[in-house]
């Protein structure tokens, strides 16, 4: 008999422990301790609870804890005294069966890991799908994991144990994350596809119109036909539309159409939402499916998938909602190609730049060709045609990775978007006097470099000082410097990103002001120029609260945070209210990277945060 939350909200304290024994190894206070957060309104609350415990037990408990797990193949597995959860997983990994090269290997990563850190390495084996790594996933991550540094690696140790509670409570209450699985699957499936080059090392490329970015775009329409979208179609920049009719719409077009019955998917059925006969209006949602080059596979992709997850379901339940929804898959966000980052969702919004048409790749290949070799039309005429009508849509709303650390630092699954932050750059220099560093005394130095090292201080200082704004000088140099000059010349950038355009302004405005009152007081000159600016994109009030109450369904406690990344979202923020949800990653929530993961736990959560948005919109149509 599975456990239930009716079960474990009515047992005493020592019940509740009894219930959830095993949960955490050889640890049974972490239970006791979370008994009294009581009830419980979904598993996911109780595993927060669990993981809170343990945040708040303090550096010795955990320790403790992590002490309280045995060696991956180490010599409680050789002596049988694992425990029964143990044995099941260490022996799914393969683990019990190595050879005897891998068992040698293994022994010497447990000894240098023990030498180094002073507690076990901990690895959840079964990894984020839940169905097992493979021995050579688990060797490469002890491997890199050995690298990291203490504090970084007690933390992660604990992530870890908290997955492996996760999966151990999925089975102690027969709960499987379907929808999570689906999602997890799909992105599988989509990295498989890969450019020339990055394939055949196993590495994920995907870049603007190439066979591999086509060969997904292929792959996601049919997925969406199968879900039972009533439109999948690739538009003029490469974008995979698909279109779930709200009941308006589909008895409209029935009307027309008396006799549908063709299943889903009808191509060329009524692209352009203008001129439909029908008065809902849609919610638009996606994200970007390019990747950068050597990147992860959810960053963009999780955003189209889970949206279209959605849509299955609501399909299998043959339910149609007061408002049609419009899911895409933008072709091109990271501008790896062609200088034209953002172009997917921009085409949307008549932010395409038709100089953008004769912009070669690094072969040569202008843009306009690679549209024409990818099927497309490749003008401007059809691109404009794409450009939505604001007052047709609801919104936007677009779920995102994270692309941090912070969601795996606070044990939590989500996060509702505050703001994406608004960013300006600039490329400076400050000129003094080079002269020679033997005969020059100290007092009568015109040295640019230090005048800048000064500012960079300043910078960090200032950045430091308000919350949600990060100021960063990522280039300082001395050209032509010189080991026996002092420095006559220093370029320097200036990075300065917030939530706000005023907060960023107001940072930007003091750091100029410090340059210059540094520059006199040394006696130096200095030049600089604005060379980017981005308006901030807060969420839109309502479309953010509608988010926070789709999360607080879920159980979980509610966070919210600024988006230090731009998003498609930035793009449609210029002419309709969007908010943004995030997902924790994996690996401490490293992004542009192979290493970018997910759980199928943490999906599925999202896939439900996505379905209460669209009930909790649906009710207020009504
Ligand atoms: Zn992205």
């Amino acid at each position: 008999m599975p456990l239930t939350l009716e079960r474990i909200n009515a047992a005493t304290q020592a019940e509740f422990a009894a219930l959830l024994d095993g949960t955490y190894e050889h640890s049974p206070w972490i239970a006791e301790r979370a008994w009294a957060q009581r009830p419980f309104k979904s598993l996911a609350q109780l595993k927060f609870a669990l993981a809170s415990v343990v945040r708040e037990a303090g550096r010795d408990a955990q320790l403790a804890l992590i002490r309280a797990h045995p060696e991956l193949a180490g010599k409680a597995m050789v002596a049988g005294t694992l425990t029964a959860e143990s044995t099941h997983e260490q022996g799914k990994a393969g683990l019990t069966d190595c050879t005897a090269a891998e068992f040698a290997q293994i022994q010497r990563l447990n000894a240098d890991y023990n030498a180094r850190f002073g507690f076990p390495f901990i690895l959840a084996v079964r990894g984020p799908r839940g169905t097992g790594l493979a021995k050579a996933q688990i060797i490469a991550a002890f491997e890199r994991r050995v690298a990291n540094h203490p504090d970084f690696e007690l933390a992660e140790c604990l992530r870890n144990i908290h997955r492996i509670a996760e999966i151990r409570l999925n089975d102690k209450f027969g709960a499987t994350p379907e929808l999570g699985n689906q999602v997890w699957d799909w992105a599988e499936a989509l990295a498989t596809e890969s450019d020339p080059g990055y394939q055949e090392q196993g590495q994920l490329t995907v870049t603007y119109l190439t066979p591999a970015h086509q060969a997904c775009a292929r792959r996601l329409q049919q997925w969406m036909r199968e879900c039972g979208f009533d439109e999948a179609h690739i538009d003029a920049v490469g974008n995979v539309v698909g279109v779930y009719w709200g009941h308006d719409e589909a008895e409209a077009r029935a009307r027309h159409r008396p006799s549908p019955g063709q299943g889903s998917g009808g191509e060329g059925s009524g692209h352009s939402p203008a001129g439909d006969p029908a008065s809902s209006r849609r919610l638009l949602t996606g994200s970007h499916y390019d990747t950068v080059r050597n990147g992860g596979k959810y960053d963009g992709r999780l955003g189209i998938l889970v949206p279209m997850a959605c849509v299955r379901e609501l399909h299998r339940a043959g339910r149609r909602l007061p408002y049609g929804l419009e899911v895409i898959a933008f072709a091109e966000e990271e501008g790896q190609r062609y200088k034209a980052t953002f172009l997917g969702s921009g085409a949307l919004i008549g932010h395409f730049d038709e100089a953008w048409l004769a912009q070669r790749d690094a072969d040569g290949v202008s843009m306009r060709d690679a549209m024409h070799a990818a099927g497309l039309p490749g003008t401007m005429e059809t691109i404009r045609a794409m450009q939505r009508d604001p007052a047709r849509y609801l919104g936007f709303v677009e779920v995102h990775i994270e692309q941090g650390p912070v969601l795996a630092e606070l044990d939590l699954p989500l996060a509702v978007v505050t703001s994406i932050n608004g960013g300006v750059r600039y490329q400076g220099e400050v000129i003094g006097v080079a002269s020679h560093a033997g005969t020059t005394p100290m007092d009568r130095r015109r040295d640019a470099a230090t005048a800048v090292a000064e500012l960079a201080l300043y910078l960090e200082r200032r950045g430091s000082a308000v919350p949600d704004l990060v100021a960063t000088m990522g280039l300082l140099e001395v050209p032509s410097g010189s080991i026996n000059v002092v420095p006559g010349r220093c370029r320097f950038s200036l990075d300065i990103r917030a939530t706000t355009d005023g907060v960023r302004d107001a940072c930007a405005a003091d750091v100029l002001a410090e340059l210059a009152a540094i520059c006199a007081r040394r006696g130096l000159q200095h030049r600089l120029e604005e060379t980017m600016r981005a308006a901030a994109a807060p969420s839109d009030p309502v479309w953010q609260a509608r988010w926070e109450r789709a999360v607080a369904s879920t159980g979980l406690p509610l966070h919210r945070m600024p988006s230090g990344a731009g998003h498609d979202a930035m793009k449609l923020h210029e002419v309709m209210p969007q908010a943004m949800l995030f997902m924790r990653g994996g690996n401490a929530g490293i992004s542009h990277n192979p290493l970018e993961e997910i759980s199928n736990d943490d999906t599925e959560l999202c896939v439900r945060a996505f379905q209460n948005l669209l009930e909790l919109l649906a009710g207020g149509l009504k």
